[in-house]
């Protein structure tokens, strides 16, 4: 076995015999890595805070490719004290988690856990919670493969949009349009605007908040109907918001 140091979020964890756990960790460029932390529940262990849930640093690691590794020793790189602080923050955290997660064991691409990581630092400097994940779950379709075309018309490529219809996967113009209900362009255009921004380069998010509701709604409903990624975490989060 060698010695590794990977960046990561520990996206879950299991008791493992008295005072151990087995840890997931989300690592930027080698997936999710399994790995014992042996002791770390004990007070005066090094490993404590390093192998709490979303724990978030450089991981050490023996790494063992065949199965799982053990946890050597970390270096936390943020502690999220201001969505640890918030119920609702933390419940986004668990969803985005457990989402990018999914999202990852689909295609086992790298880009997720940067996209992952920017939202989750968005969120920890105060920006909408709600909006940033929108902006990511518009972002993950890509990784799911069940990518919306919202750049003209799906069916004839006219720049003149005036719906979306996520049975045919896009824009829909005038001429094209069928049973769509209209939808206002604002929602329009700022849904194209939350699947091509860069996350990490958000700086303000002024969106009426009519606007940022339909959208909430929009991808609900494709992620219901298409994604087939259902996850009790964001159940627990909807209830949560009433
Ligand atoms: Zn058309």
């Amino acid at each position: 076995m060698k010695i590794i140091s990977v960046e990561g979020i520990v996206v879950s964890q299991t008791p493992f015999k008295e005072n151990s756990k087995i840890l997931n960790i989300f690592t930027k460029d080698m997936g999710i890595i399994g790995c014992v932390s042996k002791g770390c529940k004990n007070l005066k262990s090094k490993l404590r805070v390093i192998s709490e849930r979303y724990a978030y640093g450089t991981f050490h690691l023996y790494y063992n490719d065949k199965g799982l590794s053990t946890l050597i020793d970390g270096d936390i790189k943020d502690y999220f004290i201001n969505i640890k602080s918030d119920i609702i923050k933390t419940s986004y955290l668990t969803y985005i988690c457990d989402l990018s997660m999914n999202v990852y064991k689909e295609s086992e691409n790298n880009e997720i856990y940067d996209l992952m990581e920017s939202a989750i630092l968005k969120i920890e400097e105060g920006m909408d919670p709600k909006i940033i994940t929108n902006i990511l779950e518009l972002q993950y379709l890509n990784y799911l493969g069940i990518n919306l075309n919202l750049d003209c018309c799906v069916k004839c490529g006219s720049s003149k949009v005036v719906t979306l219809s996520l049975s045919k996967g896009g824009y829909i113009c005038q001429n094209c349009r069928t049973n769509e209900m209209i939808i206002n362009e604002k929602v329009l255009k700022m849904l194209r605007l939350y699947y091509y921004v860069d996350i990490s380069k958000i700086s303000n998010l002024n969106i009426d908040k009519k606007v940022s509701d339909e959208i909430d709604n929009i991808i609900d409903e494709y992620y219901q109907e298409y994604s087939g990624v259902y996850l009790k975490s964001k159940k627990i989060l909807k209830t949560l918001e009433g």
